[in-house]
């Protein structure tokens, strides 16, 4: 069986069924709100063309195999979608080591690489309210740049999350060079409506730079899905 994998195309090429997506899912499996069966009949109802259930994993997260079964159950009922089985899993050093096994590795449809929190060298994190605003955008871009380059990742998450969750507008520079650089791997970097704090500066980038984009609301509620799809069709994006 060959394993199913969203296809991912460079901005200027998004037509409205790229577009017409949720690549960003989560649910009571972890910090999700809903059942993996709301969220399909949720996204059935908005008209998502294609969705990813994406996880939260660590290295040692054992009920994979169990959330993989339920969801690949499901999903032969919603036969209108593109359906993927994924995870979310975030860097633990900054050349791109993941919080992921091999096994989950392997069954995973989708990979997204985040950063959730800044690994310190002994085993430990950070705390981000010891970092200055700068010192936080340049782990996080170190740490971002580490999976972009060695990591078995499809997507770069919420870029510059964690920064823009705490100082506002993550610095253009470090965006610029991170998407140079998914382009170079290949990998997709994502537009990504929970965390991105000026969308239409983030979009003007991808005008001019044309990375490989994923299109994620990091859905934790079901009114959450669909939300940068509705976001970028208003702006005109992926209409010809
Ligand atoms: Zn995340």
């Amino acid at each position: 069986m060959t394993m199913r994998k969203p296809v991912f195309r460079r901005f200027s090429e998004l037509t409205p069924r790229d577009v017409n997506v949720e690549l960003q899912v989560h649910t009571s499996w972890t910090d999700g709100k809903a059942t993996s069966r709301e969220v399909l009949e949720t996204a059935r109802a908005r008209g998502v063309g294609a969705l990813a259930f994406t996880e939260h994993v660590r290295e040692d997260t054992d009920w994979y195999p169990d959330f993989f079964r339920e969801i690949d159950a499901n999903r032969k009922q919603f036969s209108d979608m593109a359906v993927y089985i994924g995870v979310e899993t975030k860097a633990m050093d900054e050349q791109g080591r993941l919080d992921l096994s091999e096994s989950v590795l392997a069954a995973a449809e989708i990979v997204l690489g985040s950063v959730h929190r800044f690994p310190d060298d002994r085993g430990g994190y950070l705390d981000f309210k010891t970092l200055s605003a700068e010192e936080t955008a340049e782990i996080e871009f170190r740490l971002s740049m580490g999976m972009i380059r060695n990591a078995p990742i499809d997507v770069l998450a919420h870029p510059g999350g964690m920064y823009q969750r705490r100082h506002g507008e993550f610095p253009e520079r470090y965006f610029r060079e991170m998407m140079i650089a998914t382009l170079e791997r290949p990998v997709a970097i994502e537009i990504n409506s929970s965390y991105l704090v000026n969308m239409a500066r983030f979009i003007d980038l991808c005008r001019e730079i044309d990375p490989i984009v994923s299109i994620g609301s990091d859905a934790h509620r079901l009114d959450e899905i669909g939300t940068c799809r509705d976001l970028l069709l208003d702006m005109g994006i992926g209409t010809p």
